[in-house]
């Protein structure tokens, strides 16, 4: 895979709705189905499992 050093581990993810669902991917990150609700204020929500966090896309309306 090309770039060494230009993924750090906190994963971010932009999506479109606040209510999302993480299960860690594949791998040694895989956890149980988590449902997550983005806070309307911060725009964003960390999964408790494997800190990966979602950030609600800015582009609506
Ligand atoms: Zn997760």
């Amino acid at each position: 895979m090309p770039g060494m050093d230009n993924t750090p581990p906190p994963e971010t993810e932009v999506v479109t709705e606040t209510r999302v669902a993480c299960d860690g991917g594949e791998g040694a990150l895989g956890h149980p189905r988590v449902w997550l609700t983005i806070d309307g204020k911060t725009g964003w929500v960390e999964c408790g499992y494997c800190d990966k966090r979602f950030v609600l896309s800015k582009d609506q309306g």
